[in-house]
């Protein structure tokens, strides 16, 4: 059920958590621009019990949640959500560009790159230090190496980065570095690892599973925000089709699906998404051009000799192109870098 304040006041605030709170709920505080919501979540069973806070003069409304995702529903907060990453901020007016290297391989590289990607625009610097390889045998990061490289390359760079975390093993050692914890694909249903990283402080970066629905790739992001982190950014980076042309199947209908069914902020990785260089502009600005959030692109000095992802890395020159080339789109959308 959402409960709608009639008051901002902060005592009449705790009251009707306390309340929800005695009746079995969890009660999650949800202060938008346009108004201030509780939303009571929690085993479907005696929810007409909180009907009766209808009562309270600082209560406006009292409604039951119709979607199976509660927290993520767009209803939640209809004006969206803007997420605060360092010195910036995703969602609501800012187009946001996450680039760099698909995995850090040294610091020479990790520098470089975040140099590069931050002179052309880009706010938010990416790098996988632990890497979901398809083969064992393929090198899996540097790991704590490799967050120590992305933490020196983003103080160098001054911007925030973000990183993948695959295991709850290694979560508080990746949330201690971490400005932003991805969510791979392949761990978009690990559930154990939504709930440990819906118990930390830091946003988290929701990247679609390669055959999930938007129904349960919701459902994640509502794991993670029931346990009380409401910081995440959903990623579409493509889905597994009949197709064999493209690595995946970029689904841009994600964009105005999910800007319908939820207010958390959504960005396009074309990279994933197409698997080759020259497919990620196009549909870069097309991600664009439709209303995306924003983007994360795997850029690289040297895509010849990465050691993953180098065919779907953009040359340093062909990312600048790309940033050059967003600009005039975004006009159009009302976002800007
Ligand atoms: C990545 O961002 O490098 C990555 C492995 O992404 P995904 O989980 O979308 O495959
Ligand atoms: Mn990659």
């Amino acid at each position: 059920m959402i409960i709608v304040m009639a008051s901002r006041k902060q005592e009449d605030i705790d009251h009707v958590k306390s309340k929800v709170e005695e009746m079995g709920f969890d009660a999650h505080l949800i202060e938008g621009v346009q108004r201030t919501v509780i939303a009571a979540v929690g085993d479907g069973r005696g929810k007409e019990r909180l009907q009766s806070l209808e009562s309270l003069a600082h209560v406006e409304q009292v409604m039951p949640i119709l979607k199976s995702y509660k927290l993520a529903g767009r209803e939640m907060r209809p004006e969206g959500t803007v997420i605060p990453i360092g010195n910036t901020s995703i969602g609501g007016d800012t187009f946001s560009v996450m680039a760099g290297p698909c995995a850090v391989e040294s610091r020479e590289q990790i520098v470089e790159t975040a140099k590069i990607v931050k002179a052309a625009g880009a706010q938010i610097l990416r790098g996988g230090a632990y890497k979901p390889r398809t083969s064992p045998y393929s090198f899996q990061g540097m790991e704590e190496e490799g967050l120590k490289l992305l933490k020196e390359a983003s103080e160098v760079a001054d911007m925030p980065f973000v990183t993948e975390v695959m295991t709850t093993e290694s979560l508080d050692l990746v949330a201690d570095y971490a400005d932003v914890l991805q969510i791979g694909a392949r761990n978009m249903q690990n559930y154990g690892l939504l709930k440990a990283v819906g118990k930390k402080d830091v946003p988290v970066f929701l990247k679609r599973g390669m055959m999930a629905t938007f129904n349960e790739w919701l459902m994640s992001a509502e794991y993670i925000m029931a346990e009380g982190n409401h910081n995440v950014i959903m990623c579409e980076r493509g889905i597994r089709t009949f197709e064999t042309e493209t690595r995946n199947t970029l689904d841009l209908s994600a964009v105005p699906v999910l800007k319908k069914l939820t207010h958390l902020p959504v960005v396009i990785d074309p990279s994933h998404g197409t698997g080759h260089w020259d497919y990620v502009s196009p549909m870069a600005l097309a991600a664009a051009a439709c209303g995306a959030d924003g983007l994360q692109i795997e850029v690289h000095p040297n895509p010849e000799v990465a050691v993953s992802d180098g065919p779907q890395s953009l040359k340093p020159k062909v990312f600048n192109q790309l940033m050059d080339n967003l600009r005039p789109i975004l006009k159009v959308t009302g976002k800007s870098l």
